[in-house]
């Protein structure tokens, strides 16, 4: 594949307590510096690595990582103020800028389920987050009726639809684009499931997300697209290999120190 390669951590609420969260990242920070000496992975590493632990950790992590090629994301941020306001619980995007976030993730399924977040709520989110110059890591996929139903493109378009209508209000944005937004698409029926679609579909879909992007931001032709749902030490270089995946977004599996890299070195080797 020929793009930069993107492989992210979406640690979720987990781990428990500060404590397992240092040793998460010695074990990660150590195993690379392993690689590195013993020559395990390739010199000219392509893949970029990023972690999104839960807010509460993101400073330490932040702090921790901030020597290292490992970029920290927050999980989301608050959708009524990009700095600070009456928003109890919420966290801004000028917060988690401020303690050493550089990226978002935004839209991922678990927050369009439990905490409903609708097109208008993720359309001031990306705009806080654009706002505070953090990247967005936005997800995007069909639940299970919808892929039985063979609605993924119809919903994949819904989702963008936030992207089109902020780039309609706010149009400077789309020369940030390539380097400030990545995709990730993530079908809700994957994730944490072990089921997986066959790379030629994630293939198909992500080829369909980068021309629906190229459509409403016309100097935008290669936008990254991950893909996420289920992928693990076993499966990460079938989806390497193919020039539309761009990498991916893992849960369970960013966890582990070992299956992590795992990941970033099957990305790493379809790059060589
Ligand atoms: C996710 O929630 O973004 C995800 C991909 O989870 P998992 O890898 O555990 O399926």
């Amino acid at each position: 594949m020929s793009m930069q390669a993107w492989v992210i951590g979406n640690w979720k609420q987990n781990p428990a307590t500060s404590n397992d969260v240092s040793v998460l990242l010695d074990e990660l920070l150590s195993k690379m510096g392993t690689q590195k000496q013993t020559g395990t992975t390739t010199s000219n590493s392509q893949c970029k690595l990023m972690v999104a632990p839960s807010c509460i950790h993101l400073s330490a992590v932040s702090e921790r990582l901030a020597s290292s090629t490992i970029l920290s994301a927050a999980q989301d941020i608050s959708t009524y103020s990009a700095n600070v306001g009456a928003y109890t619980g919420d966290c801004s995007a000028q917060q988690v800028a401020d303690a050493g976030a550089t990226w978002t993730i935004l839209g991922h399924s678990e927050r369009r389920q439990y905490h409903k977040e609708s097109h208008d709520c993720l359309l001031n989110k990306l705009s806080h987050a654009f706002s505070e110059n953090l990247g967005v890591v936005f997800c995007i996929g069909e639940t299970q009726t919808q892929y039985n139903e063979h609605q993924t493109l119809d919903i994949i378009d819904a989702q963008l639809s936030v992207i089109k209508d902020l780039l309609v209000q706010q149009p400077h944005l789309i020369s940030l684009l390539s380097e400030k937004l990545i995709i990730a698409y993530e079908p809700v029926w994957a994730i944490g499931t072990g089921k997986v679609p066959t790379v030629e579909e994630v293939s198909k879909t992500h080829q369909y997300i980068k021309q629906a992007i190229a459509g409403f931001a016309s100097n935008v032709d290669n936008i990254t697209v991950l893909y996420g749902g289920s992928v693990n030490a076993s499966n990460a270089g079938s989806f390497a290999a193919d020039p539309m995946i761009d990498g991916a977004l893992v849960g369970g599996a960013s966890l582990k120190a070992e299956s992590f890299l795992a990941i970033a070195n099957a990305f790493d080797q379809a790059n060589a």
